[in-house]
């Protein structure tokens, strides 16, 4: 499980490393193995840039620290249905990543949304409220037409309401002219949107960062002015639906892109270290072993960074953009479904809902979209007290949290895992976002090189987000070491 570390700890190694290192001098030549390029992480940013670099001529050498590829993309190939554990939707526009699994004749299949049946009742304040109860119910906290929007989809609907980043060029995020929305996204919807505190209450439910006080509206308004486009340019090709996945699991992509790899991938290479002596970088990895190469390319998410040392040092800008910036968190607990419970209560199988619990679905991903499992998936800013239990704790609590709620959920189902890329080592949480201030303070400088260290992952990347925003920051680095050579 990762623990919150201090930001000092790095700082205090790091000026030290050429120090405290293993001279690696005298092992040149024999032990250590020589690639043109280091590419650290099997993550899709990580592999894209292996494939691009490695069709352009160069001998790559791929170093992932866990024990399986893929990064935040995990299919649970054990659980019945195969949920998708992170990476999900694949954006019908999705040019990289469609054309990678076109590359290694994967089929691509409309998906198994969250919820059976879609179908969804609301847990507010304690109170069970039907869809079509909602637009009438006294806890209802809009006016108008409004009062018809479901609250699952205020956060998404209300925030891009007169977006002032819609339309423009997905880099917009960045230009000056749009930092006086670097600011609190609760303080924008206020002040710019006119909401009152229990619309933002129920918008800060599920949400993809920490809290919407500690969220840069910037981060927010770029995420829905991205989905936009997306859903636009998906409309617009009659050929694709808004969203895929591949058949038979999301995961299937990673292995497949790290398989066709000439030199494969390395699994369970932590890496803990850089040294880059001008004409070559040496990559230490926590198993003893190293790694000489011309470049590198790295894609560990920023709070993995924490614990690396740099040789030279990063720039005191980057330190504390690794220091700062931090990813939306969220914890998942998958159930094996026993009974149908929803047939004995009556109501639909799945809850949204401002406790603890925050979303409980029925998946249907077994055959002809029968039920196959359920989750309890929890984001943002109710997740971090889970960081205080064990595995076995988090299903306890969330199992006896929803039993609570739903009497007829007791005995019907069974909790078999927890996941949530926060709780590993190599994870650090589901998305990158933006605090308020940090747009301005470091978003332009994300794509910067140190030395013959270039860097990639979704966290880089300018214009797209998540599973595409991976891509398009792998083929970025990797354009960057082919010039450079
Ligand atoms: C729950 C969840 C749901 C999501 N849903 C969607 C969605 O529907 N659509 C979408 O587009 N995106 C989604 N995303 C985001 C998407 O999955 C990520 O943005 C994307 O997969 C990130 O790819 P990456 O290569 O940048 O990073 P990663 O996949 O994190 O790759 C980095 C790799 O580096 C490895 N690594 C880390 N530290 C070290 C080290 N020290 N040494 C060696 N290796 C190391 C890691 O193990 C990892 O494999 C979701 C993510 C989560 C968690």
């Amino acid at each position: 499980m990762t623990t919150p570390k201090s930001p000092n700890r790095r700082r205090l190694i790091s000026g030290a490393v050429g120090m405290a290192l293993t001279p690696v001098a005298p092992a040149f030549g024999k032990a250590i193995p020589t690639h043109d390029v280091i590419v650290v992480g099997a993550g899709l940013s990580g592999l894209h840039a292996a494939t691009l670099l490695e069709e352009n001529g160069m001998n790559v050498q791929t170093l992932e620290g866990r024990s399986r590829i893929g990064g935040r993309v995990y299919t649970l190939m054990d659980i019945p249905g195969k949920p998708e554990a992170a990476g999900e939707l694949i954006g019908g526009n999705y040019a990289r990543m469609i054309q990678a699994a076109k590359n290694m004749n994967l089929e691509l299949v409309e998906p198994d949304q969250l919820g059976s049946g879609r179908k969804w009742y609301f847990r507010i304040q304690g109170q069970d409220i039907r869809a079509e109860d909602w637009p009438t119910h006294e806890l209802n906290p809009l006016t108008g037409k409004d009062r018809k929007m479901m609250p699952s989809r205020y956060l998404w609907e209300l925030s891009h309401r007169d977006n002032p980043l819609s339309d423009q060029p997905l880099d917009a995020w960045i230009r000056p002219e749009f930092a006086k929305y670097d600011i609190p996204q609760s303080e924008y919807l206020r002040k710019y949107l006119g909401y009152n505190d229990e619309t933002i209450r129920l918008m800060n439910t599920v949400v993809h960062t920490d809290h919407l006080d500690n969220t840069s509206a910037l981060h927010e308004l770029r995420r829905y002015a991205v989905g936009e486009f997306n859903r636009r340019v998906a409309s617009a090709r009659n050929d694709s639906p808004q969203a895929l996945q591949v058949k038979g699991g999301n995961s299937r992509l990673p292995y497949a892109m790290a398989d066709s790899l000439e030199n494969g991938v390395l699994t369970s290479k932590t890496v803990y270290a850089f040294e880059d002596r001008g004409s070559e970088v040496i990559t230490h990895c926590a198993d003893g072993t190293r790694y000489r190469s011309r470049k590198v390319v790295c894609s560990m998410p920023y709070p993995v960074m924490k614990d690396v040392k740099f040789y030279p040092r990063l720039p005191a800008r980057m330190e504390s953009a690794i220091d700062e910036i931090d990813y939306g968190i969220s914890i998942q607990v998958h159930y094996l479904l026993k009974r149908n419970f929803w047939e004995e209560d009556g109501m639909p199988a799945n809850i949204w809902s401002d406790s603890e619990f925050e979303r409980f679905a029925v998946l249907a991903r077994g055959e002809n979209g029968a039920p196959s499992s359920a989750i309890a998936f929890i984001n943002g800013n109710e997740a971090y007290k889970y960081n205080f239990m064990t595995d076995r704790q988090v299903m306890d609590y969330t199992t006896a949290r929803l039993i609570e709620a739903r009497p007829a959920i007791k005995g019907a189902i069974e909790p078999v895992l927890v996941q949530s890329c926060h709780r590993d080592v190599h994870g650090a949480g589901d998305w990158v976002f933006w605090r308020p201030g940090q747009v301005t303070k470091y978003a332009a400088h994300m794509r910067d090189a140190h030395g013959n260290i270039e860097f990639c992952g979704e966290h880089t990347a300018l214009l797209e987000r998540g599973m595409e925003g991976a891509f398009e920051s792998g083929e970025r680095a990797a354009i960057s070491v082919l010039s450079a050579s």
